[in-house]
């Protein structure tokens, strides 16, 4: 079943080898970490060693400028909220929703855009906040390219982290969630390598009292299994993805489409427009050949807005609403990606014909 989904951008099938090491702190390691007795130091133990894995993962100078959070989306939140009272934050006009709404609603300004290319202004102040790899398209960006004077730089690595190296030197402030690279949902991480924010939630001081509530003891080890296994095999994975995304590409053999891409540009996302066809058909279509792929944007529950990334990048309407997201992983097979491949042209040529 795993094989045939393709939908890894929005959220990845957890990893066995991460369940088995999650499985114990659902069943007899239940301690609260933060107990002092001999229950509560064995989860601690634990919790520390998936910081120093997920620290290592990222290049972290030290483990503990790791803060669990409850995904990407909080760490998101929460470090826009922080510089609200600066004035003049920026960010990129391709952020994800969690980045881009507390944007608006703070007052940052977007950075403008010559298609896929984001301009410098002349004065940059606050914080500026530029995504790593885009989740629609998979085009890459690096926020440090921004540096200079005052400015705090921040980075959403979620689409990043844990399938491609990453190096965080240089981020003040960097968000990621375990889901994305076969680790279980609600989890994730705000890394912060300059001054803290003001916490978000207050209550029992966890987290240096940076993110008050009881760690998600069974989600934490998960992160951190999923990041030691990334670190031993991300370099396959990648090799792995980029073979798959080509086999899709070089069997797509159809009149009228468009591979939507950047220079910089992450293996892992193939975003096509297909010319005149509505992307949500394909969608179905692909999914009741047993193949799971998105359309436009796939981690917004309101999924017949046409996608604010598409817009931006300037593509006509006739294109816009045919555009697809295929997303690779770790548990895709050769034998999928042209299986895939074959079920989309059969589709669209269908489609076309009708
Ligand atoms: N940023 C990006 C780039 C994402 O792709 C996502 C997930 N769709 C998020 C943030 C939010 O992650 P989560 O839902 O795990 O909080």
């Amino acid at each position: 079943m795993r094989e045939r989904y393709f939908d890894n951008a929005a959220t990845t099938p957890i990893d066995p080898r991460v369940l088995r090491e999650m499985l114990p702190f659902l069943e007899s390691e239940f301690g609260n970490p933060h107990s002092i007795h001999s229950f509560g130091m064995r989860a601690m133990a634990a919790i520390d060693q998936a910081r120093e894995r997920i620290a290592t993962l990222i290049n972290a100078e030290d483990p503990s400028q790791i803060v669990f959070t409850s995904g990407a989306t909080e760490a998101n939140n929460w470090i826009l909220r922080q510089f609200q009272e600066n004035p003049g934050g920026w960010i990129s006009p391709f952020e994800h929703s969690s980045v881009r709404e507390p944007g608006e609603q703070y007052g940052y300004r977007a950075l403008s855009n010559q298609g896929l290319s984001l301009t410098r202004p002349d004065h940059l102040s606050g914080l500026v906040s530029v995504m790593s790899v885009n989740n629609e398209l998979g085009v890459r960006w690096d926020v440090r390219d921004f540096t200079g004077g005052a400015v705090s730089l921040h980075s959403d690595l979620t689409q990043q982290v844990g399938k491609l190296a990453t190096d965080v030197e240089g981020l003040d402030y960097a968000s990621f969630s375990a889901h994305k690279f076969y680790g279980p949902k609600g989890v994730g991480a705000l890394c912060i390598q300059a001054q803290s924010p003001e916490p978000f939630f207050f209550g029992g001081e966890q987290e240096e009292g940076l993110r008050s509530g009881t760690l998600n003891v069974p989600g934490i080890i998960g992160m951190g299994a999923a990041a030691a296994i990334a670190l031993d095999q991300q370099e396959s994975d990648e090799a792995h993805v980029r073979d798959l995304r080509s086999i899709v590409l070089e069997n797509l053999r159809l009149p009228d489409i468009r591979v939507n891409e950047g220079t910089a540009q992450s293996p892992y996302i193939l975003s096509i427009s297909f010319q005149g066809l509505e992307g949500e058909t394909l969608l179905v279509e692909a999914d009741q050949a047993g193949y799971a792929i998105s359309a436009g944007a796939a981690c917004s529950s309101k999924a017949t807005e046409p996608s604010h990334v598409l817009t931006t990048l300037g593509l006509e309407k006739e294109w816009l609403r045919g555009t697809v997201r295929i997303s690779f992983g770790r548990f895709n097979t050769q034998e999928s990606a042209l299986g895939l491949a074959k079920a989309l042209c059969f589709a669209v040529e269908r489609i076309r014909d009708f």
